[in-house]
């Protein structure tokens, strides 16, 4: 049995964008209230009074968008200080980046995951959903910025979308070459937008890995933090390419992870909420970390057979959270 150890922690549900296939602007969303979302003391309680004891090491901050939480530098300070740490990484749309790259490395993150859909600011804005100035260019300063701070592995996360950016799949696996950037391709699932999901369907890795095969050719890789990406190289780059294949290539089986959200619910899995816990119900009526951890244990030993299955299910979407909502 895969052993779960990392924790994907959504700081906040809210958000600067709104990605067309994440939380589109027109959706109704029921947004968490300010008093409902964990406290930074009741998440750094959960975290090292439930989830460290169970065995939880690995955590990736994310949301809704992780850099609109205030004093998210601190919490980071907090939970990359921990001696049972072993990993500790977040996955941002890169926006309020720039200023903050160094703050955050300094408080002890260094994997990062940057949201970069597209290299052309028009199509960058349309699928953000912006139209205003621009923030394309705001996104890339921040993807430099966290490269010259030194963030190691820096990665790059496109949701390849037919007929919105599946065009520019070679630009954008061009950045791997002269740069130690690691792109990772992820296959559209049918959350957030099912509506554009049904218009658009979504390309399979497999394709994607052949039009770059047939241009510069091939080879398997390794990056730290590889998850369940399958991770390939074009000859002599200095980065790696990494394709999420979860409608393709249904990974469900080994899934390692369980998601907190922002006002702490605990959700063994994605798309699956049979079993999920209201730890910050729990911690504000007195119920004591102990018992927490005896039900965290339960569900840990339930896991397997909650995991959808998205192979089984046919993937044919409808299901009611966003991302931005689970915590992605
Ligand atoms: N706001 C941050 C960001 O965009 O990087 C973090 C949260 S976002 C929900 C986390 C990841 O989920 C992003 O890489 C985003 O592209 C991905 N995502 C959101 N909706 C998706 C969908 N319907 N299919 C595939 N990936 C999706
Ligand atoms: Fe925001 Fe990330 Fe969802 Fe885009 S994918 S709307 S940046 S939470």
């Amino acid at each position: 049995m895969n052993q779960v150890d990392y924790l994907r922690i959504s700081l906040v549900d809210r958000c600067n964008f709104r990605c067309q296939y994440c939380m589109p602007e027109g959706a109704e969303l029921d947004y968490i209230l300010k008093q409902n979302l964990l406290t930074d003391e009741e998440l750094l309680t959960l975290i090292q009074e439930v989830f460290i004891p169970v065995g939880f090491t690995r955590f990736r901050l994310t949301g809704g968008e992780p850099l609109l939480r205030p004093r998210v530098v601190e919490l980071v300070r907090v939970i990359a200080s921990l001696r049972e740490t072993q990993d500790l990484s977040m996955t941002t749309n890169g926006f309020l980046l720039a200023p903050m790259a160094q703050s955050l490395y300094n408080a002890g993150l260094r994997r990062i995951n940057i949201s970069l859909d597209s290299l052309d600011p028009d199509v960058f804005d349309q699928i953000i959903g912006n139209r205003g100035r621009s923030r394309w260019q705001d996104v890339w300063n921040g993807i430099q910025a966290a490269y010259s701070v030194g963030f190691d592995p820096l990665k790059l996360n496109v949701v390849v979308i037919p007929d919105v950016n599946n065009h520019e799949v070679l630009d954008l696996a061009a950045l791997t070459i002269d740069k130690q950037w690691h792109v990772r391709f992820i296959e559209f699932m049918p959350i957030g937008n099912t509506e554009l999901f049904g218009d658009r369907g979504w390309i399979a890795s497999e394709e994607i890995r052949q039009s770059i095969r047939a241009r510069w050719g091939l080879t398997e890789a390794q990056v730290r933090g590889n998850g369940p990406a399958d991770v390939f190289q074009i000859p002599g780059a200095k980065g790696t390419l990494g394709f999420i294949s979860q409608m393709s290539e249904c990974f469900c089986d080994r899934c390692n992870r369980m998601r907190l959200s922002a006002d702490g619910w605990l959700r063994p899995c994605l798309l699956n909420e049979t079993g999920q816990i209201d730890l910050k119900t729990a911690l504000r009526t007195g119920v004591s970390t102990t018992e927490l951890r005896q039900q965290v244990r339960e569900l840990l030993a339930i896991k397997p057979e909650i995991n959808f299955k998205f192979r089984d299910s046919g993937a044919t979407g409808g299901y009611t959270r966003t991302m931005s909502q689970i915590g992605g």
